[in-house]
């Protein structure tokens, strides 16, 4: 059984299955309000879904081994007065690492993330993009086994935005399972190794890039590959009966394929 969960009569999520594995990107794409995030908020505890379990290695997660996961909230939340620094030892402390790793971590992610003339600095005190690289830092900090991120490239730079590509790239030959959010079409096609695409609480559909752009490629269009962008922008787009029109199409030919 998936995922479900409603908030009163708005059904967020409707029997929604997902694996991540070792290595994997997973590029996680749909309009707003399609329930990416209320997966990610299920998957790392701080929504209770109403069917539906999340296993990690095959056990339902616990609170404990959720702590493992790098998470990047849509929400952020971090501490507005506290300097970066600080805020970083503090967060590797708290996911259980001792005060010298944890400076050590923190030295070493402030520096590949290009912050660590911030380090004394209050964060209120940094602009969003650079914010951003701070809450990545909070997220890999602790050596997590896994990468949950919400929007991670929403308001970078596009040298922020290589550096979030090559650090997600960097953890997945790691062999981390990685999902993140993102409505830039473009990067889901350039980072992603695999792209699932969620539409009004439901997959419509999961694969490989290539194999998405097999499934969605008119027969005329057999010579030019398909940008992934395309099929995305037309299942995101604001008409709604146009929009349902692309997604049956495409389940259609993802049923034929
Ligand atoms: P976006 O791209 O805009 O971030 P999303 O795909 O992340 O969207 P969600 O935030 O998961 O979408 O929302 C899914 C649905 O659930 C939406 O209809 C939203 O209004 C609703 N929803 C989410 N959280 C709540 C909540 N706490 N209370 C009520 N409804 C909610």
């Amino acid at each position: 059984m998936g995922i479900s969960k409603a908030f009163g009569s708005t059904q967020a999520l409707c029997d929604v299955n997902l694996t991540m594995e070792p290595g994997v990107i997973f590029g996680f794409v749909g309009a707003n309000g399609a329930g990416k995030t209320t997966l990610m908020r299920i998957i790392m505890g701080v929504l209770l879904s109403d069917s539906g379990e999340i296993l990690i290695n095959d056990h339902s997660a616990s609170q404990d081994n959720r702590r493992r996961i790098g998470y990047m909230p849509s929400e952020r939340g971090l501490y507005a007065k506290m300097k970066i620094f600080e805020q970083l030892v503090f967060f590797a402390e708290i996911r259980g690492m001792e005060k010298s790793e944890a400076r050590k971590s923190a030295k070493e992610w402030i520096e590949r993330l290009d912050i660590a003339r911030y380090a004394e600095k209050n964060l209120e005190t940094l602009s969003t993009g650079n914010q951003q690289r701070v809450q990545l830092a909070v997220a890999l900090i602790a050596k997590p086994r896994a990468l949950i991120l919400d929007e991670p490239f929403s308001g970078l730079d596009p040298i922020a935005v290589k550096t979030m590509s090559d650090v997600i790239r960097e953890q997945a030959r790691e062999g981390l399972p990685i999902l993140f959010s993102s409505h830039q079409l473009e990067l889901i096609d350039q980072v992603s190794t695999k792209v699932a695409i969620i539409s009004h609480g439901k997959i419509i559909a999961t694969g490989t890039p290539t194999e998405l752009r097999k499934v969605a490629k008119a027969p005329e269009t057999i010579e030019i590959p398909t940008p992934l962008a395309t099929i995305f922008g037309d299942l995101i787009a604001d008409d709604e009966t146009y929009h349902d029109k692309v997604v049956s199409e495409f389940e259609r030919r993802g049923k034929n394929a």
